[in-house]
């Protein structure tokens, strides 16, 4: 027996720290003594793990490394490439956590012991996926590395599900699809949503998925040879018109948001318009535009599908100028258009606007900046906060699920303020929810609203895209009737508290 199973394990390569090491973007240079932290835990990870074995048979450390290598790819800080290796080492082997406190310190010990945190469910069925929801929100209000960590984890994990009883690997990937994919996305780390749901699709749905790849298989516009054509009809006029661009390439839509689209559109691919897409790389904002007139002299623009993500970011924080155009020959292809900066953090989200370095900052000014970028980051995801209060509210498990899935995962409508400030709310949310999630003194005191330019009552439901203003008077105050007309339970919530705190004549069956 002993022999055989050593057969198997020389199948799997050995992986080494320089595999860790080159996973990182070019543009990354380490440090010395970031390198000997990245080694220390490397070796670390090795010995303790000494002996475990995953169920493909493969070492147990060899997980660790994949780990580390798909953080590296984000591009995040050496601390949390570093826990990649370790994360499992507190659980699993016989490292303490005394033992790794007093070789790396407390902030990889903060970490190790939230990413042990998230990983322990004791619950079974919808229990487990509620308590794991539950937990991801606390530990990503506390610091997101540790939800970076967990991504990246899984995603290895959804990379070996061949090893796993087909219905383990059911379940799992349709986890991923349903939180870790979406929770990707929400940080604005695009590149980990897809690729955590390419690897989970065709175990999740693998009937749609073979419908789904087939279809695209036939389409035209998903060839190569169609598509380097186009780029290279496109980047001769870029140079004819004298814009220097810094990279252009393509990318065909990837399967799973594919099949997300044709579930929408019953199935009719024709109706998809950016399967093809070409992404032009450029220096500076005025150039994206530049380049969008060149795209626009060439192919004619679809009407209704330019969007300009530069002048109005996604609530994400992506940034890019989006157009759709008619090849001429029937066919349509995407044109995005960004600089370098918005390229990287459309890729790398959150650690993009950790480790973007200003040219010419000082090592002071990078590490104020940094601090600056996090305190930016927690505001902008304060929807956690939300959260977390919100469950508060909510006893039953099965209600709690439902309603984190309805009001923070699924798509979201953006809403506009007069200043063009964005608000972000759940399908279904009207006025008084908009108002609240201004701040709780404007829903408190609101005493009309307008809708794109007309007045409108309190109960009036909130499409996506519409601008809306909030009139406020000191002495206008939340009536009963408002409970039924919020939708979002930040607002439903607010209203309660202050018809208990002001009003006194409450029903008991509104708390
Ligand atoms: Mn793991």
């Amino acid at each position: 027996m002993a022999e055989i199973k050593e057969e198997i394990n020389k199948s799997f390569l050995t992986p080494t720290l320089e595999d860790v090491f080159s996973s990182l973007p070019k543009s990354r240079i380490l440090s010395e003594e970031e390198k000997k932290i990245l080694e220390k835990a490397f070796n670390f990870s090795k010995e303790y793990h000494e002996g475990q074995f995953r169920n493909s048979g493969e070492p147990y450390f060899n997980h660790c490394v994949q780990t580390a290598k798909n953080i590296a790819r984000q591009n995040m800080d050496t601390d949390t490439i570093a826990t990649g290796l370790l994360h499992d080492t507190l659980e699993d082997t016989k490292a303490t956590k005394e033992k790794i406190g007093e070789e790396f310190g407390e902030d990889i010990l903060f970490l190790i012991q939230g990413v042990t945190k998230l990983g322990t469910i004791k619950y079974k069925g919808v229990e487990r996926h509620v308590e794991s929801m539950r937990k991801f929100f606390i530990a990503m209000a506390e610091d997101i590395r540790v939800v970076v960590i967990k991504l990246c984890d899984r995603l290895h994990n959804v990379s070996t599900l061949e090893y796993l009883r087909p219905e383990k690997a059911k379940r799992i990937a349709i986890e991923t699809l349903e939180i870790h994919a979406r929770l990707a996305d929400r940080i604005g780390m695009g590149k980990l949503k897809s690729e955590l749901e390419d690897k989970a699709f065709p175990y999740a749905y693998p009937e749609d998925f073979k419908k789904v790849k087939d279809m695209f298989e036939e389409t035209k516009s998903a060839s190569e040879d169609y598509l380097l054509s186009i780029l290279e009809r496109v980047k001769k006029e870029l140079e004819i018109f004298d814009i220097l661009y810094i990279k252009i390439d393509h990318r065909l839509k990837h399967l799973y948001s594919l099949y997300e689209k044709l579930k929408k559109l019953n199935w009719d691919i024709q109706k998809i318009y950016d399967i093809a897409a070409m992404r032009i790389i450029v220096e500076d904002i005025g150039t994206c535009y530049k380049a969008l007139g060149v795209i626009h002299g060439l192919y004619k623009p679809v009407p209704g599908r330019f969007k300009d993500y530069i002048a109005v970011p996604k609530p994400n924080l992506y940034q890019s100028l989006h157009t759709t155009v008619f090849d001429g020959e029937g066919g349509t292809f995407e044109v995005q258009i960004r600089t370098q900066k918005m390229h990287e953090e459309a890729e790398y989200g959150i650690a993009s606007h950790l480790f973007y370095k200003e040219a010419g900052d000082t090592k002071k000014a990078q590490e104020r900046h940094k601090l600056n970028k996090v305190q930016d980051l927690k505001e902008k995801i304060s929807w956690t906060k939300d959260l977390i209060r919100a469950q508060e509210d909510m006893q039953e498990n099965k209600n709690l699920l439902k309603n984190i899935k309805k009001e923070f995962l699924d798509k979201r409508m953006f809403i506009h303020t007069p200043k063009g400030d964005i608000i972000e709310l759940p399908p279904g949310s009207g006025v008084i929810d908009f108002a609240y999630s201004v701040h709780s003194d404007v829903g408190n005191h609101i005493a009309g609203a307008m809708v794109n330019g007309k007045l409108v009552s309190l109960n009036t439901k909130l499409k996506n895209n519409d601008i809306v203003e909030i009139f406020t008077k000191e002495d206008a105050k939340p009536s009963r009737k408002w409970i039924d007309y919020a939708f979002t339970s930040v607002a439903k919530r607010n209203i309660k508290n202050y018809l208990k705190e002001h009003g006194g004549t409450i029903d008991k069956f509104f708390i």
